[in-house]
């Protein structure tokens, strides 16, 4: 019997591989998929954006609306 755990298996060509390899080192495939650190920021920035897109609208309105009045 061979002691399972402690080291880890690529699922595609069942060599083994570093425990935590993102890529296996024989067939090159893609085991894991890397951390998405960036995300958060990205998501923040798309909120910003937006949030500003908003207030140039509604300070457009604001504008047309006392304009015609
Ligand atoms: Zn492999």
């Amino acid at each position: 019997m061979k002691a399972v755990g402690s080291k880890e298996k690529c699922p595609f060509c069942k060599e083994e591989i570093t425990p935590g390899a993102l890529v296996c080192k024989h067939c090159h495939s893609i085991i894991k998929l890397p951390p998405q650190s960036k995300k958060v920021p990205t998501w923040r920035n798309k909120f910003i954006l937006g949030f500003y897109a908003g207030v140039l609208f509604m300070a457009l309105m604001i504008y047309l609306y006392t304009k015609f009045l």
